[in-house]
Formats: C-alpha cells, sequence, structure tokens
C-alpha cells in the first residue's frame, strides 16, 4: 500500500462548538471518547456478525516507559475508505452513518457523536496512531499518524487480528496522564458503567517490577511479570434492571460503591421509562448529617451508560441536587451547550418528570407507612422544604406530607397541630428555632397544653413565610415561643381611670428601664398576666426579628434595630411595688434585674450579661434583711 498524506477536512458549520470545548472541557474526557469509541466498534461488530462467541472488550494500557496510554478494541475495525471518510473528516460523525445505512434490526446501543470524540486524543497527545483492521473479508490493516491533528499519513498497517489499537504519545504537559491511579480514576469514574466490559492495565516499568535478589538467591528475570488486568465496569448499571428484580441488598450495596460512602441511604426512587423520553435512574435519599458542608448531595448523569458529569443542574432541579444518585438520559443532546440545555423543552419537561417522580415517592410513602415517613422526616425536612419554596408544583404535590415536630417529639401535620390547638391559639403555630436556649418559653407554652414545633434548620426561616402565604389557610401564621405573651395575658378590664394612670407610669418606667438596661429600642407595656408570680416577660416582635435574621444569612450591611417590648405584669407584687417606689438605686437594681429575669426565659445570658446578673444578684440579696 502506498503511503498517502493530506491534511485533515473540517465542516466549517460543525467545527466551532468543537474548538469551544476543547478549551473549556477538562481534559480528562478523551479518555471516555476513546473508550467510547471502542466500545461502538463492538456494538457494531455485533450488529453485523450477531452470532460470534468472541469475548468484546476494549483494553486501556498505560505504558509509563514508552509515555503511552493505548486503547485497544476487537470491534469492527476501519478499511482505509473509512479512515478518510471518518477520522479525516473533523465532526463528521461515522455512529450516525453507520446507523444511517445499517440494514439490520438492531440499532440500539451507539453512543456516537458524544462531545469531542475522536480528536480530543489531540488534547494530550503530541502524536496519535490508529493501527486497524476492518471486518470485512479483503481488508488490509491500516496505520493513521498525525503529530497535530491537521496533518496525517496513512500506510500499511501492521495489525493482524480484527479491531483497533489507537495509541497517544502524551506530550510533555499531560504527563499527569502516566500516572496509574490517575488513569484508572478517570476509567471507574466515566467508564464505570459502560455496556461493554472495559479492561485498565498499566505496564509496571522494569526497574519497578525488578525484585533486589536476596542474598544467596540468584538473581530472577523479572521480565515476565503480568500486569494486573482490572475489569473497570465490572459490576452492571443497576439503574438498566427493572425495578422489580431489583433487590434491596443490590440498591444499598450500589449506593455505597458508587458514592464511597458508609451510611446507609433513608429509601430511594428508581426512575425507569421509555416514553415519553428515555429515563433510567435512581435516587437516594442520603441520612442528613450535622455537618452542613457533606448534606452536598451528587447526581452523575449518564447518557447511554457514560458517564458524562456531576450534578448538572440545567437538568436536574437543583432542589434534587441534595440527593445522591444516577441518572442516564440516552437521548439529552449533551454534545451541545449548556445554555442550550437550560432553553430546551425536552430537558424542561425531563426535569419535571424527575420531579414529580420524587414527590409521587414521598407522597406515597406518606399515605402507606406514616410511622416510617416520620421516622425519615428528620432527614428529609430540609429537602421537602427546600423543594417546596423552590418549586410550586413540588410543593402542590407534596404539601399534605409535610410534617412538624413538636418538642414532645411528636410529628404533625398542620392541619393535625391547628385542630389541636385552634380552640387557643386561633391559626398560629408556635414554634422554637432553638429548644434548648428557649426551654422556658417553651415550657410556658407546654405547660398551658399547647404544642410547639421545632423548626431550627436554615431553610425553615424561608420557610416559615413561604407556608403562611402558600398554604391555603387563611390568616394562618407561624410565631416563636417569645414573639407575643398573648396566650399569658388575661382579658383587660376596661376601667378607663386605671388605664390612665397607667399611661403616665408607664412613661416614667420607660425610661428606667431604658436606663436600667442600656437598650435604647426597647418598649414597655402593661399587661396583667395569667400567671401572678411572673414579673415580666420579653417579647420580640416575630416579623422584625425574622427580618433581620434574613438580614443576617444575607449578608446585608445595615443592621435592623432588634425590636424588643418588655410585658409588665399589673398583676406582679414586684412590678407594683416598682411602680410606687421612688427614684433611686434600688429601683435601678430592681429594673435591671427584672430585664435580665425576662431575657432569661427567651435564652440564656450570654458571657458579660452573666457576669452582671450575678454581681447584681449578690448586691439585692446583701439588701434583704432577714
Ligand atoms: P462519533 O463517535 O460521534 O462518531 P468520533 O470523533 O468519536 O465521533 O469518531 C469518529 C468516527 O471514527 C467513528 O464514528 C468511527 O467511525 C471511527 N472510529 C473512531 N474510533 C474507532 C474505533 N476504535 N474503531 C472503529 N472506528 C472508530
Ligand atoms: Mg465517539
Amino acid at each position: 500500500m502506498a503511503t498517502t498524506r493530506g491534511n485533515i477536512s473540517i465542516h466549517a458549520q460543525n467545527i466551532m462548538p468543537i474548538i469551544k470545548r476543547w478549551l473549556y472541557s477538562d481534559k480528562d474526557i478523551f479518555i471516555r471518547e476513546m473508550v467510547s469509541n471502542g466500545c461502538d466498534a463492538i456494538v457494531k461488530q455485533k450488529m453485523v456478525k450477531p452470532d460470534s462467541d468472541q469475548e468484546y472488550r476494549v483494553l486501556v494500557t498505560l505504558d509509563t516507559a514508552a509515555g503511552e496510554l493505548r486503547f485497544d478494541d476487537n470491534g469492527i475495525g476501519m478499511t482505509d475508505e473509512e479512515i478518510k471518510k471518518y477520522i479525516n473528516q473533523v465532526a463528521f460523525s461515522g455512529a450516525e452513518e453507520f446507523l444511517k445505512n445499517y440494514e439490520g434490526d438492531n440499532k440500539g446501543g451507539i453512543i456516537g457523536h458524544f462531545g469531542l470524540g475522536f480528536y480530543s486524543a489531540f488534547m494530550v497527545a503530541e502524536k496519535v496512531t490508529i493501527q486497524t483492521l476492518s471486518e470485512q473479508e479483503s481488508a488490509t490493516p491500516v496505520c493513521w499518524e498525525s503529530e497535530d491533528g491537521m496533518k496525517y499519513r496513512i500506510s500499511e498497517g501492521n495489525r493482524t487480528a480484527r479491531g483497533t489499537t489507537i495509541t497517544l504519545k502524551l506530550a510533555e504537559d499531560a504527563k499527569e496522564f502516566l500516572d496509574e491511579y490517575k488513569v484508572r480514576e478517570i476509567l471507574t469514574r466515566y467508564c464505570g458503567f459502560m455496556a461493554q466490559p472495559v479492561f485498565f492495565e498499566a505496564l509496571k516499568p522494569a526497574t519497578e517490577v525488578a525484585a533486589p535478589a536476596a542474598e544467596g538467591e540468584a538473581a530472577e528475570k523479572p521480565a515476565e511479570t503480568k500486569p494486573e488486568r482490572v475489569h473497570i465496569n465490572e459490576k452492571p448499571a443497576l439503574w438498566l434492571k427493572q425495578p422489580k428484580d431489583c433487590t434491596e441488598e443490590e440498591y444499598r450495596d450500589f449506593y455505597k460503591r458508587v458514592f464511597h460512602v458508609y451510611d446507609e441511604p433513608l429509601f430511594y426512587v428508581h426512575l425507569n421509562v421509555d416514553y415519553p423520553f428515555n429515563l433510567k435512574g435512581i435516587l437516594y435519599f442520603p441520612k442528613l448529617t450535622n455537618d452542613f458542608g457533606t448534606r452536598e448531595g451528587e447526581i452523575k448523569l449518564f447518557s447511554g451508560q457514560v458517564f458524562v458529569a456531576n450534578n448538572i443542574k440545567e437538568v436536574i432541579p437543583d432542589f434534587l441536587m441534595l440527593l445522591k444518585g444516577v441518572i442516564d438520559c440516552p437521548d439529552l443532546p449533551l454534545n451541545v451547550s449548556r445554555s442550550f440545555l437550560q432553553n430546551d423543552g425536552y430537558v424542561k419537561k425531563l426535569s419535571a418528570y424527575i420531579t414529580r417522580k420524587v414527590a409521587d415517592r414521598l407522597v406515597g410513602l406518606f399515605g402507606a407507612e406514616r410511622a416510617q415517613y416520620e421516622k425519615y422526616w428528620d432527614d428529609i425536612h430540609p429537602f421537602v422544604k427546600y423543594g417546596c419554596v423552590r418549586d410550586a408544583k413540588f410543593f402542590d404535590q407534596v404539601k399534605d406530607t409535610i410534617l412538624y415536630k413538636t418538642t414532645a417529639g411528636e410529628h404533625k401535620t398542620l392541619s393535625e397541630y391547628l385542630a389541636k390547638n385552634e380552640g387557643k391559639l386561633g391559626k398560629k403555630v408556635v414554634y422554637t428555632n432553638d429548644p434548648t436556649r428557649q426551654a422556658a418559653s417553651v415550657a410556658m407554652y407546654t405547660q398551658q397544653g399547647t404544642d410547639v414545633v421545632v423548626l431550627d434548620t436554615l431553610i425553615d426561616l424561608n420557610f416559615v413565610s413561604f407556608i403562611e402565604y402558600s398554604a391555603g389557610v387563611e390568616g394562618l401564621t407561624f410565631a416563636r415561643v417569645d414573639a407575643d405573651a398573648a396566650s399569658f395575658t388575661k382579658e383587660e378590664e376596661a376601667d378607663e381611670e386605671a388605664k390612665k394612670a397607667l399611661e403616665i407610669s408607664r412613661d416614667a418606667l420607660l425610661a428606667l428601664f431604658k436606663k436600667a438596661t442600656g437598650n435604647e429600642s426597647l418598649e414597655v407595656k402593661f399587661q396583667t398576666l395569667t400567671d401572678e408570680n411572673t414579673p415580666a416577660l420579653l417579647v420580640q416582635d416575630e416579623q422584625g426579628r425574622r427580618f433581620s435574621e434574613m438580614g443576617k444569612i444575607y449578608g446585608q450591611d445595615f443592621k435592623m434595630p432588634e425590636r424588643y417590648t418588655l410585658v409588665l405584669n399589673r398583676g406582679n407584687g414586684v412590678v407594683q411595688s416598682l411602680l410606687a417606689a421612688a427614684d433611686g438605686e434600688t429601683r435601678d437594681l430592681i429594673a435591671a434585674q427584672l430585664y435580665d429575669l425576662a431575657r432569661m426565659s427567651t435564652r440564656p445570658l450570654e458571657k458579660e450579661e452573666i457576669t452582671a446578673f450575678l454581681k447584681r444578684s449578690h448586691q439585692l440579696l446583701g439588701m434583704i434583711k432577714p
């Protein structure tokens, strides 16, 4: 065969997206492209010769000494003509052409037009060599070589068995791909679930293999050591199986292996549809950890068993990113840009479908296994709440399965909560965002038989406002345990005289408390509390507090003043004597002490506050003459 030379021709309309990917994509994907081409070649061979008992495989060999990575397959191979057509014309997908021309019935399983394709090899190689022998009867082996992906040489090849070997001589700036563990990791990531067997072996340089001869022993020749051959995709892609054929064990196993975790998933959703789109996958609900960092989920996107990327937010709704799982959509146009995916109707439908399936699972669990669902709730609630806030359709589906956990450890739906407490509170839900620090305020409610629910995660702040607005319950409000004193207040008697007198004392006391506490924005109110032994309560307006908490979370510069109201109990002896007392140091001390005591029912005192409180308590004790 005569040696031919030429320039690789480029279809201009196709080259731009490729060049872009070239610049932005991560280099690792050339391995995926080489292996998937090998798999395609095997699929094609199987289609041409369906009954062969050949053991098909793609073998990736790392030859550190030679500075080479080789991809060998025993697939269909290429003729001289095919090389010219499919390799020399960049961005001409031979996969599409093959399927168009092939007359067989089984047309599935070809990965084809994926992204960079064959030319991704030039991201890392200073020379690419193809040695190939076509399955066609009279075919002769062909060798194709190119240093830059622009000029090539075709000559007679040296292959004797059908198939293709692609050798990449790694460039100076791509020597990282000579690292065995790196290559193996990339193979596992991208090719771990490919449909054809993929193997990897790393040839050890002679110096590494040669064991130093022990004393007294004759030095052995090490040359014959066979490298270990690792089966990269040994375990099948579980998501392709019918859900009814998968065992609990398999699901759990798969979860641990794919995500390298030791914890057990709570439960999972197995997606398996062919119509209206081809979508397979398994989504797991992981256990919640205390560490916020690790709550981040991981969704691996596959296309026909070939890994594409993690957490592609264009395809998977962002709140589902809190889950762990795999999604396989062979029909996604993954060789196009992300912004295209974002606006694609197909992708939108796909993502809506996934969301709906997840919601279905939650609703199903809630209906069939309420007790079990309650156990899961503590782990899944941030996810469900986040989903509700982000996606109106999701909320609509799951709204009746949202639970509120009480400080007593019970789980109630909104309507269950309201039904029990409505008589006392109307449409108000009392909550705590810190059951320990707010224990005293919580106790005031629970002693009355009112349930207090715990809403203590970051999302709850948004969620509470969202639910008030969206639950469809007229007049629904959420109030933190210290938001007001209404539940502990007696009906006011309408004695105009007494009220007027109180107004006057209120102004005087306001000045007193501001001075004693150093809190300039403090409000003071008189009410008769149900418990006459409680002199005062400190309440903080719910809306104002939420606003300032939001500000803190979103790092706003301006600080909302925190508005507190001190509710003084008219029926309490200490308050009454304070009203009657003349100005003086004792009066200031008592006022400050009352303020601290009121504050302590909503939260423990801070370091400096406690020092002042103790000092003042000692002073006050010293005044008592037994
Ligand atoms: P695509 O896979 O989308 O067709 P590629 O650039 O990856 O695009 O490959 C171009 C073509 O080169 C393939 O369609 C195929 O015809 C041919 N080819 C590449 N690698 C091999 C191989 N290992 N065996 C046989 N043909 C191959
Ligand atoms: Mg390809």
